[in-house]
């Protein structure tokens, strides 16, 4: 038996159900809370009280770290999954189950309990709040959703336990997953584990899916990657192609598998906006993209990780005066990570008039493309597809390029576009388009698993 993981706020029920399951499945139940206590021989309330939440977290650290491997049911405290190092102990062949309730009930539930609060604010108002804060890690930290509002622990633990023997989708929804599967594209080794993973029964009913949508998308080097990272960090998941020319079609194929995430690609990042129960603020706004979708308790939500996969490589370079060119979709998750870095920013573009609408929405300037050189920019980043197998143009000339200039280029394919190698023979600091690619998939990769990776762990699967 896969070790079953029992997450979700205080009051949802993981103690008295997680004794629940264990006994249906006759192995012993473990509450990371009580084995904090007996290590410490303290209570919560007086960790809490005398050495503070920090200490008390590093402990609950090293309680995750040090749990049994298999045969186990363990219920965890209401913020162990917001540390990403607890995630990657508590993800490791196991399964995830997240208990939700609504806030009356667990108001009712711990009314009573001598737990320290978390806030100053009154109780209810507290539960909204952690609620609301931990909403993210909670998703990242469910394989399975179970509402325990209105159900007894001993419905709530043979809920789990059915859900767990023949996984979430129906044998119909399985038979049409594979059907779209088998209409499409895909390579032979992925099409022959789909065969496995919806087959009546399934060959293994918890294993959940992945996968990249795009039209097409057969180039995507996401199944490479995330495959790897999955057998790395023992994660029971399979990523895999979406490719159809309709992103309706997928996302409901998506739903019905109950797929974990996808990540989207062209042509999809706009129209698949308004399939989501909600997108990100930061995707919803000035970007109006998405490119990641979290699936969790019934709902789709949407996010952008490119405007993060070009800030981080940039922090260093907070405020300076920098070129963006283009004014396409990368470009305006690009626009957004700069001007969010207070960077001064002119967007140049072949058509002036989408230049100019990606800047008035950005906040910032856009100028004709022959103006490059009269700005004289400490970064330009280049968001065309120029030099873009096979294409082996540059956006830029090589007189153009100086040393003190920094030169990120977006495209990754080559991995040295001829704008980084002239960047280079001029001396300049450059940025290839796998930095991006890194940081982005490794929000991803956190959005979905609540696991921070190291970019160097990801680097070793990109060629
Ligand atoms: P897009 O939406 O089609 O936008 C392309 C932009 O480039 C538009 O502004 C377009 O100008 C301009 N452009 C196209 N051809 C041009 C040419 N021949 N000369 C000058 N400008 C030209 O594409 P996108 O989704 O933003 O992708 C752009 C590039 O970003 C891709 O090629 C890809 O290599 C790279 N990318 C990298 C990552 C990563 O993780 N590193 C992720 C995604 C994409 P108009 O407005 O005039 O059409």
């Amino acid at each position: 038996m896969k070790r079953i993981i029992l997450t979700g706020y205080r009051g949802t029920g993981k103690t008295e159900i997680g004794k629940q399951l264990a006994q249906m499945n006759g192995v012993p139940f473990l509450d990371t809370d009580t084995l904090i206590e007996q290590r410490t021989g303290r209570s919560i309330p007086d960790i809490f009280h005398e050495d503070g939440e920090e200490r008390f977290r590093n402990i609950e650290r090293d309680v995750i770290a040090s749990l049994p491997p298999a045969d186990i049911v363990i219920g965890t405290g209401g913020g162990a999954v917001v540390d990403p190092a607890n995630m990657e102990h508590l993800r490791k062949d196991s399964s995830l189950v997240l208990l939700i309730a609504d806030i009356d009930t667990i108001e009712q539930r711990i009314v009573r309990s001598p737990r320290p609060p978390l806030t100053d604010l009154p109780l209810r108002e507290e539960i909204a709040e952690m609620m609301d804060r931990r909403r993210q890690h909670y998703y990242a930290s469910s394989d399975l959703c179970i509402d325990t509002s209105e159900t007894t622990p001993a419905a709530a633990a043979e809920k789990i336990a059915g859900l767990l023997k023949t996984g979430v989708p129906t044998a119909a929804a399985r038979a049409e997953g594979l059907a779209f599967f088998r209409g499409g594209r895909i390579p032979a080794p992925s099409l022959q584990r789909l065969e496995q993973i919806l087959a009546d029964p399934p060959a293994d009913p918890q294993m959940r899916i992945l996968g990249v949508a795009g039209y097409p998308c057969a180039h995507s080097r996401g199944p490479h990657l995330f495959n790897a990272l999955f057998d790395e960090f023992h994660l029971n998941n399979f990523y895999t192609f979406f490719e159809d020319p309709d992103i309706g079609r997928i996302m409901s194929i998506a739903r019905s598998l109950n797929v974990k995430g996808l990540s989207v690609t062209i042509p999809f990042k706009q129209d698949v906006m308004e399939l989501l129960d909600e997108v990100d603020e930061h995707a919803a706004q000035q970007i109006g993209a998405v490119n990641t979708v979290v699936f969790s308790c019934g709902s789709a939500i949407g996010y952008n990780t490119d405007w993060l996969g070009v800030r981080k490589p940039l922090v260093s370079l907070k405020g300076v005066k920098a070129v963006l060119l283009g004014a396409g979709g990368v470009a305006s998750a690009a626009a957004y990570a700069l001007v969010d870095l207070d960077m001064d920013v002119t967007i140049l573009n072949r058509t002036p008039e989408h230049a100019k609408l990606l800047a008035q929405r950005a906040g910032c300037r856009w100028a004709a493309w022959d103006t490059f050189d009269s700005i004289r920019p400490d970064l330009v980043v280049n968001a065309t597809p120029l030099g873009m197998e096979p294409d082996e143009r540059s956006p830029l000339a090589e007189e153009q390029l100086y040393p003190d200039l920094t030169v990120f280029d977006l495209v990754y394919t080559p991995p040295v576009t001829p704008l980084i190698e002239r960047a280079q023979a001029k001396g300049c600091k450059t940025i290839t388009g796998t930095g991006m690619f890194v940081e982005q998939a490794r929000e991803q990769f956190y959005l979905w698993f609540g696991i921070d990776l190291p970019p160097e762990t990801l680097r070793k699967y990109i060629p």
